[in-house]
């Protein structure tokens, strides 16, 4: 699924999808991606950010307002979203970028850029998560002992 990024980082106008945009925007929880104006708040706010810097979703909207379709929809990074919604709660522009996630998936399956298999395995991945913590965290009160409520 992953494309490797050009040498010199300038982008091939030629290569560029002037609807892009409108599709995402076509599309439940894709229409409000016009009202980027680029702050950065998501990704500062993002926790995958903070781990994968290559993961940005202020440039993930920007590629999508450029028309960079084959890059974005066949990118390994769409995939890393948690869905954990603190960039959409950070928006100022109400851009929504947590359903613009579920859209570029959804869209990458339906297009041929990722295989079908994809989007139940991600949600095995999410649900294993939540397990796992939830297994973590049984484990930390049986050591430390019940939490005692705050007054
Ligand atoms: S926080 Fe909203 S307006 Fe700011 S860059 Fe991200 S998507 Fe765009
Ligand atoms: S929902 Fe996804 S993109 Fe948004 S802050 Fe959480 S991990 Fe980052």
């Amino acid at each position: 699924m992953t494309k490797a990024p050009s040498k010199t980082g300038v982008v091939d106008a030629s290569t560029l999808d002037p609807n892009f945009k409108y599709e995402v925007a076509g599309r439940p929880g894709g229409e409000h991606i016009a009202r980027c104006f680029a702050c950065a708040s998501c990704t500062l706010s993002c926790p995958v950010s903070e781990k994968t810097p290559a993961y940005s979703p202020r440039k993930f909207v920007h590629m999508i307002l450029l028309g960079m379709k084959e890059e974005v929809l066949s990118s390994d990074l769409i995939l890393h979203c948690l869905n954990c919604y603190r960039c959409q709660v950070h928006c100022p522009q109400d851009v929504q970028f947590t359903r613009v996630m579920e859209v570029l998936r959804d869209m990458a399956v339906e297009q041929g850029y990722a295989p079908p298999e994809l989007l139940p395995a991600l949600e095995k991945i999410d649900a294993d998560m939540i397990d796992e913590r939830r297994k973590k965290i049984e484990a930390l009160v049986s050591k430390l002992g019940k939490p005692v409520p705050h007054k």
